[in-house]
């Protein structure tokens, strides 16, 4: 046997490593697992090159937990090491990787990712472990297997075993502090989570179940021996959909794994295959849930690999938000991950990563414009907060959306923004030649607004995604001379003001008599009183609130900006049609009494329409329409 003590400067990294991945100490059985994977796959290549001649065999990674001997083994039957690789990979690079990583990340946050980038992988054993053996046997002809034992600090062992089978065994014996490794629930989540899509077969089994043993030995006190035997179970899918060409798929095997992906979710609208291997390597499926109108948390997130190795579901740094509404795989060896969180965003490879990922999504939402209108306008509804989304947040997203993104107006007809602009641009188009695009947040509270604009040959768009009031600045930048006004800012004459003056019924005196009892009834505060002379078929009022003092304070209410104004004031204008009938007929009435009733009935119709009639106000209105009629 050989003692030996690694040469490196920092005594006992153990404590540093296992206390600053604390949180994340389950990745070690990833790396070991995955390491496992490494030599079996070395073994499967060294064969098809003709360096090894022997029987590759069955290949396959075993986990066995021993809860009696406190021990979590990582088997497999891949190249395995000399001894002389023993102390190569495992006394000099994996510690000094693990130095080398301790120096430099000790501050560094979700430097649990990095680990196993780092050649120390088989480190991270110890923040699990009390001690740890490596019995191994190389495929090299001739090799005798070796035993290496550590407790973590820079001492160890060497030694010569017996050892039939090729491969290697990774035995941990685990800590005091970390026996929550030895419950079967927990390592078989933590290898659900992260080995689930590895490429050779892992088997996890628990050594706890005792029979007599089969050969029929007896211990001291003449009974039969117990035994432990495993009980393995393959738990994981060796192909997964997205390493297969997808010429191979089917429709229902992308839905399937979508339930392998996320079990119990509700079916996704449709997926991208993602697959390239130049100018880096990138495969993975990308599922569009149906959004409905929310960009609530996503629980089914992304799921990121590398060789089919989970890494992470927090993608922030490599995928644009928006696309992070969207669920599935991606799976790139390319992505770095030994570096820091804000070199991430600025890596070349990550980049170009992100802009693929974004050009793939918009050219295949392009294509199912294209090919089937019908079906995408189908989709629309659940699709709309993901395009918007990414239209704002993302200029090469916009650009190529623009052909494809939909406005809906209240007949439920789709445009496409260029479609709409010819269909508006005359009907629409105001006396200093601006086109106003009319809209409703809600067709059923703007019902009376609505019929009275399409009676007049006006077009209402139907703008009731979360995002719109971004979308409309948005497009109000990007369209040439177009403004959007809600159907109800204003006036249709006014929205749309073609500069025809119809003339007002009422003089200027007779404005003057009218407006402080009208005031008296609605508080001037609130409502401003507003003389417009319209058609006598309109409302004789009408309450509006003007787009910009609205949208301010919708962007008030989603906390951009302008919070240095203080709360914006409710403010409303109450339109008086100076031409409708029941204004003269409040003007001539004789007492002062029945025509401040006329005007509170007028005022209230006017509140009521606009779904502001509540409360004590509401109450009185009930009874002075029951006297009026009565
Ligand atoms: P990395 O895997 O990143 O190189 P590790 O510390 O995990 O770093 O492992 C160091 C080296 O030890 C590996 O590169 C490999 O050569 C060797 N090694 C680790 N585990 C095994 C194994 N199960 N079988 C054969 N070789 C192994």
């Amino acid at each position: 046997m050989a003692t030996g003590k690694i040469n490196v400067q920092t005594e006992n990294i153990f404590p540093i490593i296992k206390k600053f991945l604390y949180s994340d100490t389950e990745i070690f059985l990833r790396e070991l697992v995955s390491n496992a994977v490494d030599a079996s796959q070395k073994l499967k290549t060294l064969s098809s090159l003709g360096e090894f001649k022997g029987e590759v065999g069955e290949l396959q990674v075993e986990v066995i937990l021993d809860k009696e001997a406190k021990t979590i083994t990582v088997r497999d039957n891949g190249i395995g090491m000399t001894g002389e690789e023993v102390d190569k990979y495992i006394n000099q690079i994996a510690f000094s990787g693990a130095e080398e990583f301790v120096q430099k990340y000790k501050d560094t946050e979700g430097a649990a990712a990095m680990i196993g980038h780092f050649g120390l992988g088989f480190y991270s054993s110890f923040m699990v472990s009390s001690q740890v053996e490596i019995k191994t046997l190389s495929f090299k002809e001739g090799s005798k297997a070796v035993k290496w034992t550590s407790d973590g600090t820079p001492e160890y062992t060497l030694e010569e075993i017996e050892k039939e089978t090729r491969g290697t065994d990774i035995v941990m014996h685990i800590a005091d502090d970390s026996t929550e490794f030895l419950e079967e629930a927990r390592i078989s989540a933590i290898l659900n989570k992260y080995c689930k899509f590895l490429p050779v077969d892992i088997k996890f089994g628990t050594k706890t179940t005792q029979i007599d043993s089969p050969s029929g030995e007896k211990d001291e006190d003449g009974k039969l021996k117990k035994e432990s035997v495993e009980v393995p179970n393959i738990i994981n899918n060796t192909a997964p959909m997205w390493a297969k060409a997808p010429t191979e798929l089917k429709a229902e095997d992308y839905d399937n794994f979508y339930q392998e992906l996320y079990p119990m979710s509700e079916k996704p609208l449709f997926n991208i295959h993602l697959n390239v291997d130049y100018p880096f390597n990138l495969t993975g499926i990308l599922y569009f849930p149906k959004l409905k109108k929310d960009i609530q948390i996503q629980k089914n997130k992304i799921q990121l690999y590398s060789n089919q190795v989970f890494i992470t579901d927090s993608v922030e740094n490599i995928v644009p938000e928006f696309m992070q509404l969207l669920h599935g795989v991606i799976d790139s060896p390319d992505i770095p991950l030994n570096v820091s969180r804000s070199y991430l965003q600025s890596d070349s490879n990550v980049k170009k990563i992100s802009s693929y990922i974004t050009k793939k999504v918009a050219d295949k939402l392009n294509s199912m414009f294209k090919e089937n209108r019908k079906d995408f306008e189908s989709k629309w509804e659940d699709i709309s907060v993901f395009i918007e989304y990414g239209m704002l947040s993302d200029d090469k997203f916009e650009e190529k959306a623009k052909k494809f993104a939909l406005l809906r107006n209240t007949a439920n007809e789709f445009f496409t923004l260029e479609e709409y602009g010819e269909k508006v641009k005359e009907t629409q188009k105001d006396k200093d030649d601006k086109v106003v695009y009319l809209y409703t947040n809600n067709a059923e509270e703007h019902h009376a607004l609505i019929e009275n604009a399409t009676s007049k040959g006006y077009d209402v768009l139907l703008l009731d995604s979360p995002l719109a009031p971004h979308l409309i600045s948005k497009l109000e930048q990007s369209l040439e001379k177009v403004s959007f006004a809600r159907i109800d800012a204003d006036t249709l004459e006014k929205l749309i003001d073609k500069g025809e003056e119809v003339p007002s019924k009422l003089s200027k005196e007779d404005e003057e008599a009218l407006k402080p009892i009208i005031e008296s009834v609605m508080p001037k505060e609130k409502f401003m009183v507003d003389f417009q002379s319209l058609s006598e078929t309109d409302s004789p009022m009408q309450i509006t609130e003007a787009e910009f003092m609205r949208r301010m304070k919708e962007q008030q209410a989603l906390g951009g900006g302008m919070g240095f104004m203080g709360t914006m004031p409710e403010m409303y204008n109450l339109v008086v049609n100076s031409n409708h009938p029941l204004i003269s007929k409040i003007l001539e009435t004789k007492t002062e009494k029945k025509k401040k009733q006329l005007i509170e009935q007028a005022t209230d119709l006017a509140l009521l329409a606009k779904g502001m009639l509540t409360g004590k106000k509401l109450t009185e209105f009930l009874k002075r329409s029951v006297d009026i009629i009565k």
